[in-house]
């Protein structure tokens, strides 16, 4: 079958095969991106509007015990100068996007012990009992089914844990032999059966992927059925084994978002600011590839160049309401109208 058969054939079933997955990725050409991008847009404006969900992200602690080979804030990095917001100042930064019209606060952070259950908890029950029309989104990696239960029962809406890859072998050669994708997915698995609101994903370009590692994605993704995807490109960080590795291709990132949304025609898909770093107008380009959410860094201006994940990162010299009016114009460019509302999952008729 041609590459433009499969990608009907998924928008019929919503499902492929994992050789065929592995063919797009392998073969797919400029008019197949072109393509998907058209019908994966037209599936966005039909199922959402024109409108993009902005949430605030709150990178609260680069603190970190783990060491993935590929990020910036990995614990061996030693010229990391390490940061922990307070309570006080998280509530401050939720405080100031709310003023700008944001209903999604999204915490994330570093695997940090000082940020424990009882603490944690009480950060999720303060923004909740002071913005109740608010959703918490959760990021701060792997922990006890305990754990996630406790913070969902302290009011936290959503948690957004990228596997990372669905291969095994792939996995270990992005992280120590300590970090298993066994638990990765167990941890992905707690969270969607207590009631989370869930996200995975991957980055394109990661060192190792390959066509078939990105299949054992899709596969897994449409099995799964996750509420958001995140996936943006691989980018290389000074200070990790991977400094030397190239960056990922966003145009494979791009053709990536657009059959997740195929796939998953209701899914919450931001356009990352990984997106928005590899290339000017990233973030755009993800928007017309399906994408209907952007994340706005609501981070102190004093913090945002400790939270380095990758070099250059975008937005770190810039501040919030800065970040926020940059991003509006730029969807407001493309024709797309940043709404104000907590913009939950739902899942209407499917196409
Ligand atoms: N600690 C939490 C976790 O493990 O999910 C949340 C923070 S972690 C830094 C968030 C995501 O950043 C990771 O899931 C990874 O996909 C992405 N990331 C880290 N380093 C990156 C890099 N060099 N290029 C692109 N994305 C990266």
């Amino acid at each position: 079958m041609n590459n433009r058969d499969l990608i009907d054939l998924l928008n019929a079933q919503h499902r492929l095969e994992a050789t065929q997955w592995a063919q797009l990725f392998e073969t797919y050409t400029d008019e197949d991106l072109e393509y998907a991008m058209a019908l994966a847009r037209d599936i966005t404006v039909k199922n959402f509007g024109k409108t993009i969900y902005f949430r605030g992200i709150v990178e609260f602690s680069n603190y970190c015990k783990n060491d993935c080979y590929y990020c910036g804030i990995r614990c061996s990095n030693k010229n990391v100068s390490r940061y922990r917001l307070s309570p006080e100042d998280i509530l401050k930064c939720c405080d100031e996007g709310y003023a700008a019209g944001f209903r999604t606060f999204v915490l994330q952070g570093g695997e940090d012990g000082w940020f424990n259950d009882e603490r944690m908890c009480e950060i999720i029950r303060t923004i909740k009992a002071k913005y109740p029309d608010c959703a918490v989104t959760l990021s701060l990696g792997e922990h006890s089914r305990e754990s996630y239960k406790k913070m969902y029962d302290a009011g936290a809406d959503r948690y957004l844990l990228r596997h990372e890859t669905a291969d095994e072998t792939h996995y270990d050669i992005l992280h120590p032999a300590h970090q298993t994708l066994e638990n990765r997915m167990r941890c992905l698995r707690d969270l969607k059966e207590i009631g989370y609101q869930t996200g995975c994903g991957i980055m394109v370009g990661s060192p190792g992927q390959t066509s078939e590692t990105m299949a054992k994605d899709m596969v897994f993704m449409q099995e799964f059925e996750p509420e958001m995807i995140g996936i943006g490109p691989f980018l290389p960080h000074k200070d990790t084994p991977f400094k030397d590795k190239a960056a990922g291709s966003v145009k494979l990132t791009l053709f990536a978002l657009s059959l997740c949304r195929i796939m998953l025609p209701w899914v919450l898909l931001p356009s990352t600011t990984a997106l928005g770093t590899a290339e000017g107008d990233g973030r755009k380009m993800g928007v017309l590839a399906g994408c209907n959410v952007v994340m706005p860094n609501l981070s102190p201006l004093e913090v945002r160049k400790k939270y380095m994940l990758y070099d250059n990162k975008a937005g770190t010299e810039i501040s919030a309401s800065d970040g926020i009016a940059i991003l509006r114009r730029q969807m407001e460019e493309i024709g797309y109208e940043v709404v104000v509302g907590k913009g939950d999952f739902r899942k209407g008729d499917q196409l």
